[in-house]
């Protein structure tokens, strides 16, 4: 058995990566950016050169027992994407392809399940047996955990809450060509699509009129919420209400004892959590209200998902 493994996250935006010890040290960390290699071919070259810089730094060259991957799409049995619409390849086998350019053993899962993984192994989710992790980025990702299992479902894709339809008539198109999934609204790209609509629609004056409507970010909405911008404000209470809604819907499906908040957006503090904790107890069902705990994630951002991902590396085979 080597001493190492290496875990990687696969985001829409960036490709986080890290050597990983036994005990769960993130001994070192790089990232490259997703977005840019349209080809897989050049996004995997860079890819293993910036891996293999990483090894030769750490001492770590040789010594890779596995590598674990979390990617959108990923599916963990047979190792690939298929139809992943925040990346710029949307299906191949990418546990095959990693495996036969590090010339290691490759294991894949969703990105989302990948930061389940982590969160139960080494954050809030410690102890708990029954949970779902809601990730806020680019999209919104879930892993759902039941009896201490992650969901993989018979065909290994389970767990896309993003892709519940919380809109059912005029919703937004969602890059999975449906419309009103709950990651048209929830996500950081969301939440953009809300600034936009909004400034549309309406005429107050707003610190948001002062950027380019097209270059508007979530980071945005939040700096001009907590710069006390009425219009910014209403955008997070209108995004946190469609999530507790959304998570109130979910508590039926398992009867989390939890769920986990993840991702940049979760870091918005009570600007989201206190409208989705209204509308989520407005609409819960009588037997689970007050029940379902709402937490944040614990670990490093870019953590959770490389420990998560990492965790499977040592089963890879
Ligand atoms: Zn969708």
């Amino acid at each position: 058995m080597k001493p190492y493994v290496l875990g990687i996250d696969i985001g829409g935006t960036n490709t986080v990566f890290g050597i990983v010890d036994a005990r769960g040290n993130v001994i070192a960390s790089s990232s490259i950016k997703t977005q840019k290699h349209t080809n897989f071919e050049d996004y995997l070259n860079e890819l293993h050169t910036e891996a293999v810089r990483l090894f030769e730094a750490n001492d770590a060259v040789d010594k890779i027992q596995g590598i674990g991957i979390g990617a959108p799409n990923a599916n963990y049995y047979d190792g690939r994407i298929d139809n992943a619409v925040n990346l710029p390849w949307p299906s191949l086998p990418l546990a095959q392809l990693v495996s036969e350019k590090f010339g290691i053993p490759v294991a894949v899962t969703n990105d989302a399940n990948a930061a389940a993984l982590g969160e139960m192994t080494y954050g809030a989710a410690r102890g708990l047996k029954d949970f779902i992790m809601i990730t806020l980025g680019t999209g919104v990702g879930s892993g759902i955990v039941i009896n201490g299992q992650v969901v993989y479902g018979h065909d290994g894709l389970a767990g896309e809450l993003g892709h519940l339809i919380v809109k059912r008539n005029n919703g937004r198109l969602c890059g999975c060509g449906r419309t009103g999934c709950l990651e048209t609204y929830c996500s950081a790209t969301g939440v953009a699509r809300t600034a936009r609509e909004f400034l549309e629609a309406r005429t107050e004056p707003s610190l948001l009129r002062n950027l380019e409507i097209e270059a508007i970010t979530s980071k945005d909405v939040y700096d001009a919420a907590m710069n006390g911008d009425q219009l910014a404000k209403d955008i997070f209470n209108f995004t946190g209400t469609i999530l507790g809604e959304a998570m109130a819907d979910m508590t039926v499906f398992s009867s989390p004892e939890a769920f986990i908040l993840f991702g940049g957006l979760s870091k918005s503090g009570d600007l989201l959590l206190r409208p989705l904790k209204e509308a989520m107890d407005r609409n819960m069902l009588a037997v689970f209200k007050g029940k379902p705990k709402v937490i944040l994630s614990e670990l490093k951002e870019a953590d959770a998902a490389v420990l998560g991902a990492s965790a499977l590396g040592w089963e890879a085979k």
